[in-house]
């Protein structure tokens, strides 16, 4: 039986459409004034669960919102499935993959995708959205940034470790790691923007009222669990 997820309103503009696969990846939707972007794009077993694609074009289409980007939080196989980002395309034909250099690789069966190296900053409508280059999970790491909100990817936050650090075709270096949170801990200041809830691509960690700069000085330490 194909099992119907339901759309959670997480924060204002900020719509967790499903959580896929046993990993349990998030899809989400971003929305301001009828313009959107839909962010992963996790596999799934058709046998069981709808399509993100399917499951967003409707979203979309009752709620009248126009999407424009297409985004991922890294490059990941729970994040970034093929197929689902083919779906997408189907559903979405003039979004725009808006995706880090590093997924470069993945992309050459996909057209209108644009690739940015360290910052990129898109609207929908009048609403800011930033994607912020931030390697520390793995080398492709995007900061989502939305409606005071950042979604921060698998970053493990409050510890400098990361999951993958044992596997050496996948570790990020600790300069690398200690530069992106250094660059994360900037943010505020340097883009004058107040960020106040932080939450997991996997909508397993969810963090209100948060002091991002603060958080961010907090995740250099190196810390044995997390
Ligand atoms: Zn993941």
């Amino acid at each position: 039986m194909i099992k119907r997820t339901r759309v959670q309103e997480w924060s204002n503009g900020i719509l967790l459409l499903g959580r896929f696969e046993w990993f349990g990846t998030g899809c989400w939707l971003l929305h301001h004034n009828g313009i959107g972007a839909i962010l992963e794009l996790p596999p799934y077993n058709p046998n069981h669960q709808e399509s993100p694609a399917t499951k967003a074009y409707n979203v979309c289409r009752k709620r009248a919102i126009h999407v424009k980007y297409i985004l991922c939080t890294h490059a990941h196989t729970d994040h970034f499935s093929i197929t689902t980002a083919r779906d997408m395309h189907i559903a979405f034909p003039h979004a725009q993959f808006l995706l880090q250099r590093g997924f470069e690789h993945l992309t050459h069966e996909l057209t209108n995708v644009q690739l940015f190296d360290h910052e990129c900053t898109v609207y929908l409508e009048t609403e800011p959205l930033y994607l912020i280059h931030a390697p520390k999970h793995s080398w492709t790491d995007t900061h989502v940034i939305f409606k005071g909100t950042a979604i921060t990817g698998d970053w493990e936050l409050n510890t400098l470790r990361s999951v993958h650090d044992n596997k050496p075709q996948h570790a990020v270096s600790t300069e690398v790691k200690l530069a992106s949170i250094e660059k994360m801990a900037r943010f505020e200041h340097e883009y004058r923007y107040h960020i106040h809830k932080v939450f997991s691509a996997h909508a397993n960690d969810r963090r209100e009222q948060v002091n991002f700069t603060a958080l961010m000085h907090d995740t250099k330490i190196d810390r044995a669990s997390f």
